[in-house]
């Protein structure tokens, strides 16, 4: 099949389907064309080249599948890997954004929570019991399983 840009005498354009050049040469001759618009029969070929339909032989090509939207360095990593990367990451925020105040965590907690300090992150090493003693006060205290070495500085 063929496909031409047509136009009738007063300008309209639409697209007719031909078996070939000769077809459209002969349906125009015995006054099978007509305009769509306005019924006009004096048909004319466009000048844009014919396109080719080549039917089912044309392989159709897959749909795209839009690009997903991952960070690059997840690409292919198992969800347990990225898990841990994003956990990884969480606790380099909030390393590099809480003052470490070692072992004076839970006093440093308490004089913040009673504004006794400035209000700020901190981050430290608490017992068991001087968690639980700053939870039963009521301060806001979250507890992380212990960074990797490297990582405490
Ligand atoms: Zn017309």
């Amino acid at each position: 099949m063929i496909v031409f840009d047509l136009h009738c005498k007063d300008g309209h354009r639409f697209e007719g389907w031909f078996g070939s050049a000769r077809d459209f040469a002969s349906q125009k001759k015995r006054g099978l064309l007509s305009c769509p618009t306005c019924g006009d029969t004096g048909i004319e070929k466009g000048l844009s080249a014919p396109r080719l339909n080549m039917g089912a032989q044309e392989p159709k090509k897959p749909p795209q599948p839009a690009p997903a939207q991952k960070t690059p360095d997840m690409e292919g990593k198992d969800p347990f890997a990225v898990a841990q990367m994003l956990y990884s990451r969480m606790l380099d925020e909030i390393l590099t954004k809480s003052e470490d105040v070692g072992k004076k965590f839970p006093d440093e907690a308490r004089k913040i929570f009673y504004q006794e300090s400035p209000g700020r992150a901190i981050r430290g090493q608490a017992t068991q019991e001087e968690h639980d003693s700053l939870v039963d006060e009521g301060i806001p205290v979250a507890r992380f399983p212990v960074p990797p070495a490297d990582r405490l500085n």
